[in-house]
């Protein structure tokens, strides 16, 4: 196996690096936006042969890799045939936010294994994305993977249960919400992530997103899918058999498991995430979601039931909307507000293509950018 992973220097692509060292699999490929000094380290240490950065770095890890073989490559339309053009098998995707579409596209176009990280793909682009994933799609994000790892060789799961974390504001009201800070809502109880997905968590649109993002992995559709809080983030997703059979996928919280299934499926291998031990964890919980404070997760199944660009104008703006708060121009509640408003006042186009699924998500961004300067 030859490897590419689209997001190498963030938190799933150093990960994956670590999976793949570990594993002595070969890694041809490596493609990052800003953090120049990380993608030369990790171009040396794999000698990797082709490298993408933001064009705003490439003279820097062009001048910094000039005494290697590594072809430094940028410029928006490369980063989209990036993993297509090289000569890998397997792309990783580990970008974050609709970004990732066009590449998870041209990875499939092409005929290669797509590992994916990258939920807002499927969440606006699914029905786009399905019908070209003849051979698949191995799921990365970890309720997916476990998933996927429960229905091996079964019949198809009469209903799905995500397992959510609850994040840090677990069991707080809308109150306490509106004072929310983003240093407090960077601070995840179980998980290290990137600082998208961190937010997404703390305001359970993660789940949401989640949520949709099975609907297209697993063909089933927005009813079928349960949500359920477990503050320990053990079991990280069950299947419900026809026979009311519950089958979870338990194990330490650890990406790293998750990723090295996607890279080596079917089989497995030792991996660098720790043994579970259930006497020390002791206590499982689990709670109903609370969608009063976390109004988020309901606005994804109404998004989902609207189908069409629905998903993709929730999506794109809830990725501006966590920007501004990142940036301290929202608050916190003001994420749902804004992100509620754009997605409920949107006419959904059914069927859309590429192109639409983008100008929707455009036009979504567009709209929380002008609803956040009245707020
Ligand atoms: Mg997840």
């Amino acid at each position: 196996m030859k490897l590419c992973i689209l997001g190498s220097t963030g938190s799933i692509g150093t990960q994956a690096l670590q999976s793949a060292e570990n594993l002595g699999i070969r890694v041809g490929a490596l493609a990052a936006g800003s953090n120049y000094r990380l993608l030369e380290e990790q171009c040396r240490r794999f000698g990797a042969e082709r490298a993408y950065i933001g064009e705003r770095y490439y003279s820097h890890l062009k001048t910094a890799l000039a005494d290697t073989a590594t072809k430094v490559v940028t410029g928006e339309d490369a980063l989209d045939t990036f993993g297509a053009d090289t000569d890998c098998d397997t792309v990783l995707n580990a970008l974050t936010g609709i970004r990732g579409l066009r590449p998870t596209v041209h990875t499939l176009r092409a005929g290669k294994t797509l590992a994916l990280a990258n939920k807002e793909t499927l969440v606006a682009g699914g029905s786009v994305v399905m019908p070209l994933a003849e051979k698949g799609i191995l799921p990365v994000d970890s309720e997916h993977s476990a998933i996927f790892q429960c229905i091996q060789g079964q019949v198809r799961p009469k209903k799905l249960i995500l397992t959510a974390s609850g994040g840090p504001f677990f069991g707080k009201d809308r109150a306490f919400l509106e004072k929310v800070t983003p240093a407090d809502a960077l601070k995840h109880p179980n998980w290290s992530m990137g600082s998208k997905v961190t937010i997404d968590s703390a305001t359970m649109m993660n789940k949401g997103l989640e949520l949709i993002e099975a609907m297209h992995l697993f063909g089933v559709s927005e009813d079928k899918i349960e949500v359920i809080i477990h503050r320990e983030s053990i079991i990280h997703s069950m299947v419900v058999m026809e026979d009311n059979a519950v089958i979870g996928q338990m194990g330490v919280p650890d990406m790293r498991l998750c990723i090295q299934y996607a890279l080596t499926y079917p089989e497995r291998y030792p991996s660098l995430s720790e043994e579970l031990d259930l006497a020390r964890v002791g206590t499982l919980s689990f709670y109903a979601p609370d969608g009063d404070s976390f109004p988020l997760l309901p606005l994804a199944r109404y998004a989902a039931r609207r189908g069409g660009t629905a998903p993709a104008v929730m999506n794109g703006a809830n990725e501006a909307a966590v920007e501004l708060f990142l940036q301290g121009r929202l608050s916190f509640t003001g994420i749902s507000d804004v992100v509620i408003k754009v997605t409920t006042e949107h006419t959904p186009l059914c069927d859309p293509d590429i192109e639409q699924i983008e100008t929707a998500d455009r036009e979504a961004r567009d709209r929380v950018l002008q609803l956040a300067q009245t707020m």
